[in-house]
C-alpha cells in the first residue's frame, strides 16, 4: 500500500479529511485514487479503529473546535458502501457526541435510503452536509456505475432532510461525454432537489491520463494539468442552462460556497475576495459573504506564516500571497482567516474561478494573477 495512505488525516481545501477505511469497488475511471495508487484495492478495509481515527483528528495539530471544516472517506472509499457505512455514521456520532460545531461533508455516489436519512437527521451539533456526485455520464468503461443510482439518493436525501443539507455535487463536467443539451438539462431537473448546486471539471492528472492510455479510453484532453479542468465555452453553456431554467437550487463554482450557503453561512474558504467567484451567487448570500469577509493585517498573518515555516509575500485585495507553505499548510490558514491563500508560485489568473489554463482563451480571462 503507498505509505502516504496509512497518514489517515489529510488537509483538503474542503477540510481535514479522516481516510482510515481504503479501497471502493465502483471503479470511476477518473477517480483520485488513481494518485494513490491504491485503484487496484477494491474491498474496503480499516486501517485502524473508528475511535483512534477520530482522536487523530480532532488531536491534529490544524484541528480547530467549531472552525476547521472536516471530511469523512473522501479519498480512498465511498462513504456510503455497505461495509463504510457504519464506520461513517460511527465517526458522525463521534463528532456529534462531542457537541463539535463544525462543518462536516461527506460525499458519495451510492445508495442513500430513507434509514441513512434518520441517522443524518439525528446529529444536533455538527453542520452536516451530504454531497452526492452525480455526472450523467454512461460510458460504462469510464463510469460502470449508474447514474440513476446518484439522482435517486439526492432526491431522497433532499426530500427527508431536515437537520442535514444535500447538494448535488455535479461533476466531473467533460466535453464529448456528458455535455450535451440533453445532460444539462436533466442536471438541471436534478437541482430541483439540493439544497445548493456545486459544478466542476475533471481532474485529469498522469497518473488518471495513464490509466485512460492503458484501457483504451477516449482522452478528453490533450495535456493534463493539476488543476481540475473546465472549458470556458462549457461553463457559459452551463450558465445559460441555469439562467434558462424554472426554480431549482442555485449553482456555485466552489464546494465551500454550496455547503455554506445551504446552511445559511458566509463561505468558509473566503472565495468572496475572488470576486469573479461570485457573479452567480444569490444577492443574499453575496450579503452575508461580504460581512464575514475582511481583508487581514499583514503583521499577524506574516508571523502565522513563518510559524508554518513559510514566508509572506504580499496581503492583496484578492488573497494573501505565501511563499513556501504546501497546501495543508496554507489550507490552514485560509480556514483560520476566511481568507484565500495563495502559492506565488502556482498563481491564480482572473476568471478562471481557480481552474486549468487549459480550455480557455485570453477572451475569457485576464492573465494578470491574483
Ligand atoms: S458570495 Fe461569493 S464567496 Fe460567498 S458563497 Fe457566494 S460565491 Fe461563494
Amino acid at each position: 500500500m503507498n505509505p502516504a495512505l496509512t497518514d489517515v488525516i489529510e488537509y483538503r481545501k474542503s477540510g481535514l479529511s479522516v481516510n482510515h477505511v481504503v479501497g471502493c469497488p465502483l471503479d470511476c475511471g477518473y477517480c483520485v485514487r488513481h494518485l494513490f495508487d491504491n485503484f487496484g484495492l477494491k474491498t474496503p478495509r480499516a486501517l485502524m479503529s473508528d475511535q483512534e481515527a477520530f482522536y487523530l483528528l480532532v488531536n491534529h495539530p490544524s484541528f480547530l473546535r467549531d472552525v476547521t471544516p472536516l471530511q469523512i472517506f473522501n479519498r480512498a472509499t465511498d462513504p456510503m458502501l455497505a461495509s463504510v457505512k457504519p464506520h461513517t455514521f460511527a465517526m458522525l456520532e463521534l463528532l456529534d457526541n462531542a457537541g463539535l460545531r463544525n462543518h462536516v461533508l461527506v460525499i458519495t455516489r451510492w445508495r442513500v435510503d430513507a434509514d441513512d436519512c434518520d441517522r443524518l437527521n439525528s446529529f444536533a451539533n455538527i453542520r452536516l452536509t451530504l454531497l452526492v456526485t452525480h455526472s450523467g455520464i454512461t460510458d460504462p468503461r469510464i463510469e460502470p456505475v449508474d447514474s440513476g443510482i446518484a439522482s435517486n439518493s439526492l432526491r431522497t436525501a433532499y426530500e427527508q432532510a431536515e437537520r442535514f443539507r444535500a447538494v448535488f455535487y455535479w461533476r466531473p463536467l467533460v466535453p464529448g461525454l456528458n455535455d450535451t443539451d440533453r445532460h444539462l438539462a436533466e442536471a438541471m431537473e436534478l437541482t430541483r432537489f439540493a439544497h445548493a448546486t456545486v459544478y466542476t471539471g475533471l481532474f485529469y492528472r498522469d497518473q488518471i491520463r495513464a490509466y485512460y492510455q492503458a484501457h483504451g479510453l477516449p482522452e478528453p484532453y490533450g495535456d493534463t494539468a493539476r488543476r481540475k479542468i473546465l472549458p470556458g465555452g462549457l461553463e457559459q453553456r452551463v450558465l445559460a442552462a441555469a439562467a434558462s431554467r424554472t426554480g431549482g437550487s442555485p449553482l456555485f463554482r466552489k464546494t465551500s460556497c454550496g455547503v455554506a450557503y445551504a446552511h445559511g453561512m458566509a463561505d468558509y474558504n473566503g472565495h468572496y475576495g475572488i470576486r469573479e467567484l461570485c457573479d452567480i451567487c444569490p444577492s443574499a448570500q453575496v450579503d452575508r459573504c461580504s460581512r464575514a469577509w475582511a481583508r487581514p493585517d499583514p503583521a499577524p498573518v506574516a508571523a502565522a506564516v513563518a510559524g508554518l515555516g513559510g514566508e509572506l509575500v504580499a496581503v492583496t485585495e484578492r488573497a494573501v500571497m505565501v511563499k513556501g507553505l504546501d497546501e495543508q499548510r496554507r489550507y490552514l490558514l485560509q480556514h483560520t482567516h476566511g481568507y484565500q491563500v495563495h502559492d506565488v508560485a502556482k498563481p491564480h489568473h482572473r476568471n478562471r474561478h481557480g481552474r486549468a489554463d487549459l480550455g480557455w482563451t485570453t477572451t475569457e480571462s485576464e492573465t494578470s494573477p491574483c
